[in-house]
């Protein structure tokens, strides 16, 4: 998807004032491109509709740079569809939280519970989960090792007690986990193949009863076109506040699974990127439209910036990335060279399209490379050459040592993550991979 848009806007910059033919041109081709990721087609023409009225009108026209003008109203508007701004968690005022998990059959809610729970407990919760999916035969040990994986407790059905009743263990695992004092609560459910009446009552049971905060859909993006038939068929059945997308680490093109948050409201708020425990992020719609849209500047920025870099630094580095031994150490270095850089915002802005690129840089700020500092030197040797090593009580330890919190330290090795594997793909030649927008 995103060569095709990038060729799209790199033609459109070569433009200075703008037809109603060339804003035609642009709009068929992000439109074809959609079709092919698989993006639902009345999420595709609500998009370009929009896009195209937009870039006909004023705010265009009267811009000193027209083209660079269409790529931020598609970015907005991509922005969008991807579900606006970042939604959390929801937390309720009286613990427990109740999350209650939905999908169908294999879309991947035994394992996102895992994630889920291991992600909460390094942020210091005491999540417990809850196996009320009596469906499958192994469904209850399979949860029961996720849990053992996450290193969480699970409530599970004793024999004679509630088997067969899932709406009952759903319940009894709620008043457990409130006299137990867990604060989160993760009900793993059942899901059939393809939707069926029966599933979807048991599930609306299940939330009559339990009354959750949360109830995430879990979809595979791998799913394509049915997609928008299921979210529907669970939205009129259950109900949901989130969606989840799983797999996304797979080749699906993932459009499909995209137009879910258009078309149900309902904003993804994770995504699920591999079987490990580990494989899991919120999901940033922003992120993701930029990432969509401005690779090809990522990469020519990456490549300026590489110039202006002392030489020997930079082949140090790039042999870092390609042998996969950029450390944390590394990753501070860089930041503190990008502060010296400080000419780069104005390169940024010279950049056509580097918008989501500059707003990254925006980040860059003095502070927040004065807190990175305070994060990685309060590290020890050995975890930041090996970062795999920074466990829960790791975490904790070094955001107390620099006066941060565990999700400051959270997000500064899942950018520090994120840097390694996109300087990794670019030092091999190859383009940076996006997440369920896989090759075109
Ligand atoms: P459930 O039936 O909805 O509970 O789905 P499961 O959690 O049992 O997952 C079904 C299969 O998909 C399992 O083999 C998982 O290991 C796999 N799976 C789940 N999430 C992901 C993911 O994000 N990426 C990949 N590649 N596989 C996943
Ligand atoms: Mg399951």
């Amino acid at each position: 998807l995103s060569d095709r848009l990038a060729e799209t806007f790199k033609n459109l910059r070569t433009k200075g004032k703008l037809s109603a033919a060339d804003v035609d041109g642009t709009v068929r081709e992000i439109r074809r491109a959609l079709l092919d990721a698989d993006v639902a087609l009345e999420v595709v023409k609500d998009f370009t509709g929009k896009v195209r009225e937009r870039a006909l009108g004023d705010e265009v026209s009267k811009a000193l740079n027209p083209a660079q003008q269409v790529v931020q109203i598609v970015n907005e508007e991509l922005i969008e569809i991807l579900g606006g701004q970042q939604r959390r968690l929801e937390f309720a005022k009286k613990p427990p939280t109740i999350i209650m998990l939905a999908g169908l059959q294999g879309a991947g809610k035994t394992t996102l519970a895992g994630k889920l729970a291991k992600w909460l407990a390094r942020d210091g919760h005491t999540p417990i989960l809850v196996a009320a999916d009596l469906q499958r035969p192994n469904a209850v040990t399979q949860l029961e090792v996720v849990g053992a994986q996450a290193g969480v407790p699970v409530y599970a059905p004793e024999p004679g007690n509630g088997v067969g009743n899932p709406v009952k263990v759903a319940k009894d695992g709620v008043k457990y986990a409130q006299q137990k004092l867990h604060d989160v609560v993760i009900v793993d459910t059942a899901g059939r193949l393809g939707v069926d009446a029966e599933m979807m009552k048991q599930a609306a049971d299940i939330r009559k009863a339990i009354d959750p905060d949360e109830v995430l859909f879990v979809i595979d993006a791998m799913i394509g076109q049915d997609a928008v038939a299921t979210a529907r068929a669970f939205q009129d059945g259950v109900d949901f506040t989130g969606v989840v997308l799983s797999k996304l680490d797979g080749d699906a093109r993932g459009g499909a699974a995209l137009s879910v948050a258009s078309i149900t409201g309902r904003p993804i708020m994770f995504a699920s990127t591999g079987e490990s425990l580990d494989d899991f992020e919120p999901f940033h719609p922003d992120r993701m439209a930029s990432r969509i849209l401005d690779l090809g500047d990522i990469l020519t920025l990456i490549e300026q910036a590489q110039g202006a870099f002392d030489e020997e630094e930079a082949r140090k580095i790039a042999e870092k990335f390609s042998t996969d031994t950029f450390t944390l150490d590394d990753f501070l270095g860089q930041m503190q060279q990008l502060r010296n850089m400080g000419s780069i915002k104005k390169m940024m802005g010279m950049l056509p399209g580097a918008g989501a690129m500059k707003q990254q840089l925006d980040n860059f700020d003095e502070r927040e490379i004065v807190r990175t500092e305070a994060i990685i030197q309060s590290m020890t040797k050995a975890e930041r050459v090996t970062p795999k090593l920074l466990n829960g009580s790791r975490r904790l330890r070094i955001a107390r040592g620099s006066g941060s919190s565990v999700t400051e330290v959270n997000q500064l090795v899942q950018r520090f993550e994120q840097a390694a594997k996109m300087m990794k793909t670019v030092a091999k030649g190859g383009m940076p991979n996006i997440p369920g927008m896989g090759p075109v």
